[in-house]
């Protein structure tokens, strides 16, 4: 049985913890209805291994004493906010106390700078090795990268972890000055370019002797956050295309910013989640790493932020239209992924289905492809069937037919919040009063309060 402090901090932490989501979480929402067991409480999320599987982690802060006054931050350090820290020893039975009873198959270890940043440091590797070394457990570790501490520490932190991260928050210099002056961006590359060198070297080292040290095995990811500053879509999608490239990242995270902090240079408290505005970026950096488009391709400086009513690959079609249609049986694998309704796995079948014979229309359906999309913008065996020609226009009715009119409701007591420094609300209305859960932003459903 855990001491009740240790319950509490638990509690605190793993509150304070939500706000990070740089390691694919996915906050559960099943509450205690009086039976066993409380995974909302005890700050339960999920990521995906490499093969596939989904793993529960225990998703906490060491502490959330911090010395660093981010504005965004609900664990600034002028936040009058209740104070608490683990002890390495307490972090590691938990863990072993979660893993023994099937709560969790993993930890993600986040922090607030405590101290200094090689303190912060000295106190994870702490955890690591107690973890690891005393306990022998040997589950799946994330742990935080603090900017600002000693090399040599970060390299100790990454031998016994699986994964690494650096929160680069925000993508512009300006923004970090205007939001976070106590970070800037070299101190936050410099530990993200020694994980990613000691990964490269010990990838080479793989291949030269057998038993070759681990290192962040992996890989790092990181965080942004969207919507804080007036920073584009565009900015932020270019920053993370620099990061993928430079960094070689496994991923870089959206978080809409949750307004929890009042302040002059942050979005009004009432101001929602921009929700729909974190999809449309989650779906663009999908064509980065899957469909090779480039940030450039996909918004322009005439174009700075993404459309909300399409997708960005549908977008990119209605400014290239030029290049479609395209004929299924000779396209390239590079123009079939540009085809909306084209995925990567039917991109695949229908490489694979050419070689044996040609394909035909009937069979577009089964290789998996959405044609109630993809019909606009492809020909096949010669024939075109959409049933009207290529106009963006009447493509966009099609795609997105709106009802012309709008149900009123006499009951309807919210209203538009204004966005100040994002430019635009990127929501639809907001429906219900109370602030978003984690999970409830995840499905979308955002709430406002009033
Ligand atoms: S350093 Fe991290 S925990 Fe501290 S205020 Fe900034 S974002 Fe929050």
């Amino acid at each position: 049985m855990l001491d009740t402090s240790i319950m509490e901090k638990l509690r605190v932490l793993t509150e304070s913890a939500k706000y990070d989501v740089s390691c694919a979480s996915s906050g559960t929402q099943t509450k205690n209805k009086g039976g066993l067991g409380n995974a909302t409480a005890a700050g339960i999320c999920h990521t995906w291994a490499a093969d596939g599987r989904c793993v529960s982690l225990l998703k906490t802060l060491l502490t959330n004493d911090c010395i660093f006054d981010c504005a965004y931050c609900a664990n600034r350090s002028s936040n009058d906010i209740k104070r608490v820290s683990f002890t390495a020893e307490e972090i590691a039975t938990i863990v072993v106390e979660f893993y023994r009873r099937n709560y969790i198959e993993g930890l993600f270890l986040s922090s607030a700078i405590e101290v200094n940043p090689n303190a912060t440091t000295e106190k994870i590797i702490q955890t690591l090795k107690l973890l690891r070394n005393r306990e022998r457990f040997y589950g799946y570790i994330h742990v935080k990268a603090i900017p600002g501490a000693d090399p040599e520490l970060i390299r100790q932190a990454g031998e016994l972890a699986d994964r690494m991260s650096v929160n680069i928050e925000l993508p512009t210099e300006e923004s970090l000055r205007i939001l976070a002056p106590q970070k800037n961006v070299q101190k936050l590359l410099l530990p993200m370019a020694q994980i990613k060198k000691g990964i490269d070297e010990v990838n080479e080292d793989r291949g030269k002797y057998k038993f070759a040290a681990k290192f962040v095995p992996a890989g790092q990811s990181t965080q942004m956050i969207v919507g804080a500053t007036r920073d584009s879509d565009r900015s932020i999608l270019f920053a993370a295309e620099n990061l993928y490239k430079n960094f070689s990242l496994k991923r870089v995270y959206y978080s809409a910013y949750v307004p929890v902090n009042a302040g002059a240079n942050l979005p009004a408290i009432q101001t929602a989640p921009p929700l729909l505005r974190e999809h449309r970026l989650y779906q663009a950096d999908w064509l980065l790493r899957y469909y090779k488009f480039e940030a450039k391709e996909l918004l322009t400086e005439q174009e700075m932020n993404f459309d909300l009513d399409f997708d960005p690959k549908m977008n990119w079609a209605f400014r290239n239209l030029d290049r479609f249609p395209i004929e299924i049986n000779t396209a390239d694998y590079g123009l079939l992924l540009r085809i909306p309704g084209v995925g990567v796995q039917s991109a695949r079948r229908i490489m694979h289905q050419r070689k044996i014979s040609p394909i035909k229309y009937e069979d577009l359906k089964k290789l998996g492809i959405v044609m109630k999309r993809a019909k606009y913008f492809i020909v096949c065996g010669g024939k075109f069937f959409g049933e009207r020609n290529l106009e963006v226009e009447g493509l966009k009715r099609i795609m997105n037919p709106k009802p012309m009119y709008e149900q009123l409701s006499l009951f309807n007591l919210t209203k538009e919040v204004p966005y100040p420094l994002g430019g635009r609300n990127l929501l639809p209305k907001p429906v219900e009063v109370g602030s978003p859960t984690d999970g409830q932003a995840k499905l979308g459903l955002g709430r406002v309060i009033f």
